[in-house]
């Protein structure tokens, strides 16, 4: 069903209006740093989870400037839990970028916002319409679920002719004003109400021209891509701990955990000598797996007591740390749980 673009926009600006979500922190505020630290936190990741480490992260670094000046471990360790680490790697870089390039005020054209690392298109129009009220469409996940339904689009996002035609669609609902609960409309309806399981047509401010819900097609769109089975990898990591702490090594910044704390990897025997440690005696502890994106990772945690008062070879990588104090550093969340097991494994 064909429909004026403005009838779309204001269904959905009226319905945010009323119903959609205004006391979310990051929210009645046009600080362009505090809306592109949560539009960063909030991709890949659900808002609850999100609203915790935003504020923390606020407190410690309040301001584009002190973002900038914190060292990049120091970073990490205020996001280590909320996994894709880039994220967290480009955002310091980011903060770097605008105190350097632009003065510490982040550029207010989506354009502009989009040459910044770890700003697509998508984040930089939400940036700007939020901030500065800017006219730019928004296109993520959920956005891309509420027009496939609404618009009846046969094509699987993410691929190139898909995502043609869906940004193309995008740019053409624009309202001429309302940007911000526009924006916040789609964000919104994708979240609570167009939701991928289940969605509640029922509450829906778009139900009377959808195509997906007039042909009882909502669990068919959008149309997926087959999934191909995830690929296996092991690995071995070694917990060196002298009853009271842990031996950790932090990892170089590219590749998986990049920059965050991990227990070594590798054959224990070898990792021992090449720390020059001598253990006491090393146990299995149960294995762990851990789904990324891309693979799944089958974890082989061997627990190795050493002396209370032995010294590692001095590589400034290392770090003892407390058992107990661990879990709050810089650590993934699958070492957060093989602290745990070692501390149990000590009780
Ligand atoms: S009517 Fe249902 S399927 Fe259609 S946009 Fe609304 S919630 Fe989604």
């Amino acid at each position: 069903m064909k429909q004026a673009p403005e009838t779309f926009s204001r269904r959905l600006i009226e319905w945010q209006k009323r119903h959609g979500r205004h006391d979310l922190p990051w929210q009645r505020t046009r600080d362009p740093y505090r809306i592109w630290l949560s539009e960063i936190m909030l991709q890949q990741t659900q808002v609850a989870t999100v609203i915790p480490y935003y504020q923390r992260f606020l407190e410690r670094f309040p301001d584009v400037a002190a973002l900038a000046a914190a060292p990049l471990a120091a970073v990490i360790e205020a996001w280590a839990g909320l996994g894709y680490y880039a994220r967290a790697r480009n955002l310091h870089r980011c903060a770097q970028r605008v105190m350097e390039d632009h003065g510490g005020r982040f550029p207010a054209t989506p354009e502009e916002l989009a040459g910044l690392p770890g700003i697509g298109p998508s984040t930089a129009a939400a940036i700007a319409a939020f901030a500065w009220g800017r006219r730019a469409a928004i296109l993520d996940g959920n956005v891309k679920r509420v027009f496939c339904r609404h618009f009846g689009i046969e094509g699987v996002p993410g691929t190139a002719a898909a995502d043609r035609a869906l940004w193309a669609l995008a740019d053409s609902l624009l309202p001429e004003d309302d940007m911000e609960a526009y924006t916040q409309g789609l964000m919104d309806l994708g979240a609570t109400v167009c939701t991928r399981p289940r969605p509640a047509c029922g509450l829906c401010p778009l139900q009377a021209t959808c195509v997906a819900y007039r042909q009882g097609r909502q669990a068919e769109l959008p149309a997926r891509r087959p999934r191909p089975a995830l690929p296996e990898r092991e690995t071995t990591l070694v917990l060196i701990s002298d009853g009271q702490h842990i031996l950790f090594e932090r990892r170089p910044p590219a590749g998986i955990w990049g920059g965050l704390l991990v227990p070594p990897e590798g054959e224990p025997a070898a990792v021992l000598a090449r720390l020059g440690l001598h253990a006491e005696d090393c146990l299995e502890l149960p294995p762990l797996l851990h789904v990324f994106t891309h693979f799944r990772l089958h974890i082989r945690p061997v627990l190795c007591r050493v002396a209370p008062d032995c010294h590692t070879a001095a590589e400034r990588n290392l770090e003892w740390l407390a058992i107990g104090l661990a879990p709050a550093a810089g650590v993934p969340t699958p070492v957060k749980k093989l602290v745990r097991l070692v501390a149990s494994a000590g009780d």
